[in-house]
């Protein structure tokens, strides 16, 4: 059967479509196989230790991922979100100030910013990088910046040094939304270690992902740090004596323990990556599908394999048509999204991010992506956009 996500053609009915190998956009299953022996002794202890909530793994992972990160402290939480929201909170961002931040990014960036009760001001990206362009950063700063939150886009780093240079000139805090570049570095030095704080996410699909909502904030500062604890956890020093106001953003000991056996795995993991990501360069080389540009000073961790494509719209289509799953990391900036109207931007504030936003398109990427399945997805663009009707009849020669 050609049902959504297996290896036939949803729609388009044609026969022989469904023996083409699929090429799924992510497989956890893969890697749930490939660790299942380590993982499953975890959870055990963790049943048997009765103890559900924070606790000694969770201890040992923050000492763990602190360390693979370069910094001094971890404080891990229950997302991602909620550690970009603590960050703002430990930094003393509230109502009145503002946080400058980039629209070309998931929604959580923003939305931390106003659950803080501060005003998000977005500057646009860098056209080839995707990530916070300096010069515009350096134009936003006014007396009530407070904070600056660059995103390390897909897994490369922002241009972090004229970015730390505005920071430390205007005297505002800098907290990297490293959500999705564990393990990425900048001139020799990881994300997450560079600005104030630095906010991990461990959702599923991303590069380190937990079995479950999960996240994690680092900071050099202890002072930072012991706030941080405090506000995780109902602003609690001592049971039932409230120094804070805080909220419940405490991890799982389950994630924390899973977490744990997952970091070990991650370098190599994100190696995987990198050489599929090369591997993609090669191939793609050529066809109407061209890679956001990697700078050479960053090493990039390709939690998303993005490339900019004319017709990206017609060209997922016809790849879902044959087999292969994309992904669209963001139609819409966040400053034309519904529900950030309210923010005062309009079409035609950010070009490049808009740009991007109307090209992008990103390809399988995880470390069990074989290099058939890659070929198969250049082999698709190489051949060409067929035009809407000739889709079908196209379908046979394009699968070899
Ligand atoms: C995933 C993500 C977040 C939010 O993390 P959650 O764990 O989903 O709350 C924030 N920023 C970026 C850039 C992300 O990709």
């Amino acid at each position: 059967m050609t049902g959504r996500g297996s290896a036939g053609a949803p729609g388009t009915g044609q026969p022989g479509l469904s023996d083409e190998p699929s090429v799924p956009y992510l497989d956890l299953r893969a890697q749930y196989r490939s660790i299942r022996d380590e993982v499953a002794p975890a959870v055990a202890r963790v049943l048997e230790s009765g103890q559900f909530v924070l606790g000694p793994e969770v201890e040992a992972f923050e000492r763990e991922f602190a360390a693979w990160c370069g910094s001094r402290d971890a404080v891990a939480v229950n997302s991602g979100t909620s550690a970009l929201h603590l960050a703002l909170l430990a930094c003393g961002v509230g109502p009145g100030d503002e946080v400058i931040t980039v629209p070309f990014t998931f929604v959580a960036t923003v939305a931390a910013i106003e659950y803080a009760g501060a005003r998000p001001v977005l500057v646009d990206v860098d056209p080839g990088c995707g990530t916070m362009s300096p010069e515009a950063l350096e134009r936003a700063i006014t007396p009530r910046t407070k904070a600056i939150v660059p995103v390390h886009l897909f897994g490369q780093p922002a241009d972090m040094a004229p970015i730390l240079d505005v920071a430390r000139r205007h005297g505002v805090r800098v907290i990297e939304d490293a959500a999705q570049a564990h393990g990425a570095e900048y001139r020799g030095r990881r994300c997450g270690a560079m600005g104030d704080i630095g906010c991990f996410s461990f959702y599923p699909g991303k590069n380190l992902g937990a079995c479950g909502e999960g996240g994690a904030l680092v900071t050099g500062d202890p002072a930072i740090a012991a706030r941080v604890r405090l506000l995780r956890s109902w602003g609690e020093e001592r049971r039932y004596e409230h120094l804070h106001k805080g909220f419940n953003y405490r991890m799982d000991a389950i994630q924390g323990a899973i977490l744990r056996v997952k970091l070990r795995h991650l370098d190599g993991w994100t190696d995987a990556r990198r050489e599929r990501a090369g591997r993609y360069g090669r191939v793609l080389t050529g066809t109407a599908a061209s890679p956001l540009r990697e700078a050479p000073d960053r090493r990039h961790v390709f939690h998303i394999y993005a490339v900019r494509v004319p017709h990206r719209d017609a060209w997922r289509a016809h790849l879902a048509a044959h087999g292969v799953q994309t992904g669209v990391h963001y139609p819409i900036g966040v400053h034309e999204q519904p529900a950030y109207r309210d923010l005062g931007y309009r079409h035609g504030d950010f070009p490049a991010s808009e740009a991007l936003a109307d090209e992008v398109l990103s390809l399988p990427i995880f470390p069990e992506l074989t290099d058939a399945q890659m070929d198969r997805v250049a082999g698709l663009f190489r051949a060409g956009l067929p035009s809407r009707d000739r889709v079908g009849e196209t379908a046979g020669a394009a699968s070899r």
